[in-house]
């Protein structure tokens, strides 16, 4: 089990555990380390050929139509190069991915880099799932690149099968299933997934694998399979005070880039509003809105499976083009359903937390949350889901009760932005891409 989504309360994991990583305070800065602090300054005029890159890769970045770097890409990719650990914290959809694809892919010596070589963990199966499509699409021009992607809810002798017979250099996964196959063992003894060969081990929404309590005893115990000298990539939107000395223990000297201050982490070209309503009123609202708002594609936030199967049941009784993704759905409905929305056969996706994080769906570009998430952090992300890439779009959360209310001010609070009550009209050109 991944452990996804399972936020039961626990003792903490000892971090001491962990035998590969230094003792030192971690309340100070790592010797070395260096901290870049940068604010936000959208995409750089600098072009990707400046991070001389393999020409490979160069020729895949311009097929994805990349241009530019982002700021983000900007100032980690020359760092990552370098081999050196990073921990980098940039607002959602500024292409924090293509830092550890494109850095993982130049590092790597085909054709004979170990296999494997990379270990990518994310924190839900669809996570991993895109992950692993974008090392397929910046790789696809490297000649014997092999990646593979492991998550639960698959038959795990098809994983076996997969790391027998084709010897990957990128794994990505999820921590349970990951965790899972560094056990196995070849019938000659050897490890199937031999953890120790790992040059580059990167955790991709790194506070919230880390934040579980369970995932985090995952992602420990994998990381402790792994030798010590390696590269360690940790990314994040998000990153709490809290959450900050656990993502530095696995780190060794790592450079460090934080968006200038949390304040500074909230979308610009995202409107934000909400409505005050009783809960009796969600679904006549929503109903409304979906009416009148103009979207390309939307997402509606619930706050559990149920809600989220009941309100889809009445989308579609009206008519809406709705589908729902949730973690009781079997694996290969989770994917499919995931695959369709990215392929625009759905313009309604009614999900819970489970699609808040990390999911890049280019033409969202409305965020309704229908139940408010639990806090600051889950709204920022979900609403992430909006405007990726600098592009426009609008956020309207529902608000029926305090705890609702309270969770509204600790994001205006924590981050630079001013949620207002949604005005009778708004200017579809202010949250819709030409
Ligand atoms: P993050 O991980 O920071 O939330 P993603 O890596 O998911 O963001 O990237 C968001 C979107 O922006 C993706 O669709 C990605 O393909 C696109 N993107 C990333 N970098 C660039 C770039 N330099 N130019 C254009 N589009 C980009």
């Amino acid at each position: 089990m991944s452990g996804e989504e399972n936020n039961e309360p626990d003792e903490l994991v000892a971090y001491d555990e962990l035998p590969d990583v230094d003792n030192t305070d971690l309340t100070k800065e790592p010797q070395g380390a260096q901290v870049v602090k940068k604010g936000y300054a959208g995409v750089h005029t600098s072009g990707f050929r400046d991070f001389v890159l393999k020409s490979e890769l160069l020729r895949a970045i311009t097929d994805c139509g990349f241009e530019h770097p982002s700021e983000v890409q900007h100032e980690c990719i020359p760092a990552a190069l370098t081999g050196s650990d990073i921990i980098c914290q940039a607002k959602s959809g500024m292409g924090k991915t293509a830092v550890f694809v494109l850095t993982t892919l130049q590092q790597l010596e085909l054709p004979g880099a170990p296999t494997p070589s990379a270990l990518v963990l994310g924190h839900t199966r669809e996570l991993a799932f895109q992950i692993g499509k974008e090392f397929e699409r910046f790789g696809k021009y490297l000649k014997d690149l092999k990646t593979a992607v492991f998550y639960g809810g698959i038959n795990i002798k098809l994983n076996k099968q997969t790391l027998e017979n084709e010897s990957p250099h990128i794994i990505v996964g999820t921590p349970g299933r990951i965790l899972a196959l560094t056990k196995l063992k070849k019938a000659d003894g050897e490890m199937l997934l031999n953890a120790k060969k790992i040059k580059h081990f990167i955790m991709d929404e790194c506070d919230k694998l880390l934040g579980a309590l369970d995932m985090r005893a995952d992602v420990q115990n994998i990381f402790k399979a792994t030798a010590q000298s390696k590269q360690v990539m940790m990314f994040s939107a998000t990153m709490s005070k809290e959450v900050r000395p656990v993502i530095k223990k696995f780190c060794q000297e790592p450079y460090e880039i934080y968006v200038d201050d949390e304040a500074k982490l909230t979308l610009h070209g995202l409107q934000q509003h909400y409505i005050k309503l009783e809960e009796k009123e969600k679904n006549r609202k929503l109903s409304d809105l979906l009416d009148a708002l103009e979207f390309n594609q939307v997402v509606i936030f619930v706050k559990s499976v149920r809600r989220a199967i009941e309100l889809n049941k009445l989308l579609k009784e009206c008519n809406f083009p709705s589908l729902c993704i949730h973690r009781d759905l079997s694996q290969e409905d989770r994917l499919k359903y995931y695959q369709e929305f990215k392929d625009f056969k759905h313009r309604i996706l009614v999900a819970t937390d489970l699609f808040g994080r990390g999911i890049d769906i280019e033409r969202v570009n409305i965020v309704i949350n229908y139940d408010m998430s639990m806090d600051a952090d889950s709204y920022l992300h979900r609403v992430g889901r909006a405007g990726r890439f600098g592009t426009k779009g609008l956020a309207i959360t529902f608000v029926s009760d305090e705890e609702s209310g309270k969770v509204l001010e600790d994001v205006q609070s924590r981050f630079e932005v001013k949620v207002t009550e949604l005005p009778d009209s708004i200017d579809v050109t202010s949250y819709m891409n030409a």
